[in-house]
């Protein structure tokens, strides 16, 4: 693609002319695209997009039918993943998002919801308070909020172990899934534990919604903060981070690379990077013995790779790999590489579209009548059990006797 870019902006121009002197107009992205595949609008397909930002930066100029079609998109990435020539999407879209939130201002009502959803969901006490009083005032809510309104969680049959191992490794417990889903942190705990391995409480949100509301200085504070926190029990020998939303996985992966300019985190934040990991990916290198002894039940079940475990961590096939190790019967799902249409506040923001992403995702998963869904977000696990007539759980909760299902 060709580009003429004014130099005006030059500490983006360089990393944003690289990216899209390398689309070449085939298309092959738009197939793989959610948003263009459900309206058919080439304004709503990578391509398109792709154009919008170039536009936008080529003449300086903000049009404002941009910003819609911009906050259209998912931000899933398997536009990335297909593309042969290796565009790298999801950073020109933030570095495209950023320029237009820096040109044109958003209106009132929509600056004060995004504002809310960031002062809230990253402090798990206030989401404790606000779903207690939302689900009271339920009916009164607009339908946005109604449909995502958490459904009350299941309960947590055991604690974390007592029991201490040699082997330690840190645990990201998160913001929203302590909260919403408090099951998974302490069955990962409880699994590796099986394992010899004590998994240690790390708190914090990881950055990822003030990052994609474009707050990246808040974003940046929490990335400080929580390496900050991290830090003296990795330099005392945790292995490794371990993150069951690979969600927050993806966001913590690329703190190396947005503490880059930070002289005075840019190495540990590179440590830290080094160092997250998604459970499968450990216990891949495991002896699963252990954990195929405590579980006896194996259900039929639909597998759900969130975008984020597929095209941020590109692990791709790793936790099905792992689930058909131990014994799981998985069934085949039609397009798995296509988002639910949760992606991190998108339910709450473009709440019609993402409800008819979340139908079709559960139609396609609940096809082979499996016996229940499992998935490795807890955005994705909190938006599918919304519409899923079979249960939800974090595949982690399918290896702890304690969350398993019963037979
Ligand atoms: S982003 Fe990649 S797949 Fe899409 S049009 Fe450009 S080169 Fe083709
Ligand atoms: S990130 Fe997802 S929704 Fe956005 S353009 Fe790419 S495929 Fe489409």
């Amino acid at each position: 693609m060709q580009t003429s870019l004014p130099p005006s902006f030059l500490a983006t121009a360089k990393a944003a002319d690289a990216i899209l002197r390398k689309c070449v107009h085939c298309g092959l992205c738009t197939a793989s695209c959610r948003t263009y595949r459900l309206l058919g609008d080439e304004r709503d397909s990578p391509r398109g997009r792709i154009y919008l930002i170039k536009d936008m930066l080529e003449t300086s100029t903000a049009h404002p039918a941009i910003r819609q079609h911009l906050d259209r998109c998912l931000l899933c990435r398997a536009c990335e993943t297909a593309c042969p020539s290796g565009v790298e999407y999801g950073r020109l879209f933030e570095i495209g998002r950023q320029e237009l939130e820096q040109r044109s201002a958003r209106p009132l009502l929509d600056r004060w919801i995004r504002r809310a959803l960031r002062m809230t969901l990253p402090y798990p006490r206030r989401v404790q308070h606000l779903t207690r009083l939302a689900r009271i005032i339920r009916p009164l809510l607009p339908r946005n909020y109604r449909d995502n309104l958490p459904l009350a969680p299941p309960a947590v049959a055991h604690g974390w172990p007592q029991r201490r191992h040699r082997r330690t490794m840190l645990l990201l417990e998160g913001c929203v899934q302590p909260v919403l889903a408090p099951a998974i942190n302490t069955a990962a705990a409880r699994v590796f534990d099986r394992l010899g391995i004590t998994l240690l409480s790390a708190r914090g949100c990881c950055g990822a919604l003030s990052y994609h509301l474009s707050a990246i200085d808040e974003a940046r504070g929490f990335m400080r903060r929580n390496i900050d926190r991290w830090w003296p029990v990795l330099e005392r020998g945790a292995e490794a981070l371990i993150i069951t939303a690979s969600g927050c996985g993806a966001m913590v992966r690329d703190y190396g690379d947005l503490l880059r300019g930070d002289p005075c985190y840019a190495a540990k934040a590179e440590r830290v990077s080094a160092l997250a990991r998604d459970p499968c990916q450990v216990l891949m290198q495991e002896d699963l013995d252990p954990i195929r002894a405590a579980t006896d039940v194996r259900p039929r079940i639909a597998f759900h790779s969130p975008c984020t475990l597929q095209n941020a961590l590109k692990l791709t096939g790793v936790t099905e790999t792992l689930l058909q190790a131990l014994g799981f019967n998985l069934v085949a799902v039609q397009d798995p590489h296509l988002c639910c249409g949760s992606a991190g506040s998108y339910s709450i923001l473009q709440g019609s579209l993402s409800r008819r992403l979340l139908a079709e995702k559960v139609k396609h998963l609940e096809a082979l009548r499996p016996t229940l869904i499992a998935t490795a977000n807890i955005g994705c696990y909190q938006h599918l059990r919304q519409k899923a007539r079979v249960p939800v759980k974090h595949w982690i909760e399918l290896l702890d006797p304690a969350t398993a299902p019963a037979a």
